[in-house]
């Protein structure tokens, strides 16, 4: 597990999927920088827990490798042999046909480190470590569940809402969650890398398209490209003049917290308004070393929001949740949407009653900062986009009056004249 342990430190980080072993050619295209860069370990937070996973598990290896991203894409976790070498698997997470069938697996060191060995209930564990139930299709699931393909007018750009688009800018990601709603096109693995030729493409439908004022690259995801990629990418968006702000969605902040380098956050403020969508999930995720790394995504200007998907007995307690919402509030991340868990083929075991969401919500109004909720939202298979879910605060009508509901549950008259 240790023989890739060198890096250039003078060259600029390559892509993440450029690091895999077999999986894709060379990228010719990649241009090498020359940069100098601070000895990461002075640069980054590093937990205890951390020392002790990289002891016990990379005997050998230094803290500034393990602070080093591409160290950590090389080194994650992709088989059943190499969980079982970290984790005591239970039978579900040990059934071999839940591996390399469908979603790949995928875990970083780091967040590996944060997996506890010996109980796979754990939130976390469940999030990234395959079932056997993942094989269980259930009614109403659907390869591509929100018609993406479907509303997609060239290739990597869907266009579904008026005035903006997502651009599917990369199939790589850094953490392979179980539910994840593109684990159809992820799971591509011959095709991980989008070639230049390909994003000019989508990036001219851009140019075209002047009603496109909001631009929101994900994946795959997005931080996993190489610094130069990715600014190639928000210097051609930043110049077309209709695009008034760019959006990333990214898990890599949670999962990878060391990509988050002063290179790239010095990069990314050249080109504001910048926003930045976090995939988080769980208070657990919330460790010294994801602060920092979402310190230095604020303090560079870029207002930063979570989309969290609500998920059986990992976060759809209403004080876990809460918890959730105020640990995101200390660290600048405002929650953002709370998804319904899209019915992708097995995801069965993972989704909530629609209540749940909406008791999760009724939980927080009034309960608490209005900036600590997030919009509930089902996005509609078939591509009919983000629903919101409210609990019913409107009671009814009484003449001219409208009869509400507060959050205790007393009822109050507004007068509404028509
Ligand atoms: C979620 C999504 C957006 C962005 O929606 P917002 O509500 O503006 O955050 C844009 N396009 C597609 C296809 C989406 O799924």
């Amino acid at each position: 597990m240790k023989k890739e342990e060198t890096v250039s430190e003078s060259r600029e980080p390559e892509d993440a999927s450029s690091l895999e072993p077999p999986s894709n050619q060379p990228d010719s295209r990649q241009e090498v920088h020359l940069t100098i860069q601070a000895a990461p370990s002075t640069v980054f937070t590093v937990s205890v827990r951390s020392v002790e996973f990289l002891t016990k598990h990379f005997p050998g290896t230094s803290v500034s490798d393990w602070n080093n991203w591409q160290w950590q894409v090389r080194n994650s976790f992709t088989s059943l042999d190499q969980l079982n070498s970290f984790l005591g698997l239970s039978e579900q997470e040990s059934n071999s046909k839940a591996y390399g069938r469908n979603l790949p697996v995928r875990i970083t060191p780091y967040y590996a480190s944060l997996l506890d060995p010996n109980d796979p209930g754990q939130p976390l564990r469940r999030t990234v470590v395959p079932v056997a139930l993942e094989l269980n299709i259930s009614p109403g699931e659907v390869e591509d569940p929100l018609s993406e393909t479907h509303d997609s007018p060239v290739p990597l750009i869907v266009h579904r809402y008026p005035d903006r688009v997502l651009f599917l800018v990369t199939n790589f990601c850094s953490a392979f969650c179980r539910y994840c709603t593109r684990t159809h096109m992820v799971s591509k693995q011959d095709k991980v890398h989008s070639s230049q030729v390909e994003w000019d493409k989508a990036i001219d439908y851009i140019r075209e398209h002047t009603e496109v004022r909001d631009v929101l690259l994900s994946g795959g995801d997005p931080l996993t490209l190489s610094d130069s990629r990715i600014e190639y990418l928000l210097a051609k968006l930043h110049d077309i003049p209709h695009v008034e702000i760019i959006r990333i969605g990214t898990k890599v902040p949670v999962v990878m917290p060391q990509r988050i380098t002063r290179d790239l956050v010095n990069m990314l403020k050249k080109y504001h308004p910048l926003f930045m969508s976090i995939h988080f999930t769980h208070p657990d995720e919330i460790t010294p070393e994801v602060m920092d790394a979402c310190n230095r995504l604020a303090d560079a200007g870029i207002p930063l929001g979570s989309q969290t998907v609500l998920l059986k007995g990992i976060n759809d307690d209403a004080s876990v949740f809460k918890k959730l919402t105020h640990e995101l509030l200390k660290i600048r991340v405002k929650p953002y949407y709370l998804y319904q868990c899209d019915p992708i083929p097995g995801s069965a075991h993972f989704r909530t009653p629609l209540e749940s969401g909406l008791e999760i919500i009724r939980n927080l109004r009034g309960f608490t900062s209005g900036y600590a909720i997030p919009h509930f939202v089902i996005d509609t298979p078939g591509g009919g986009g983000k629903i919101p879910l409210l609990p019913d605060y409107v009671v009814g009508r009484e003449g001219d009056d409208l009869i509400l509901r507060n959050y205790e549950g007393k009822t109050y008259r507004f007068p509404d004249y028509i």
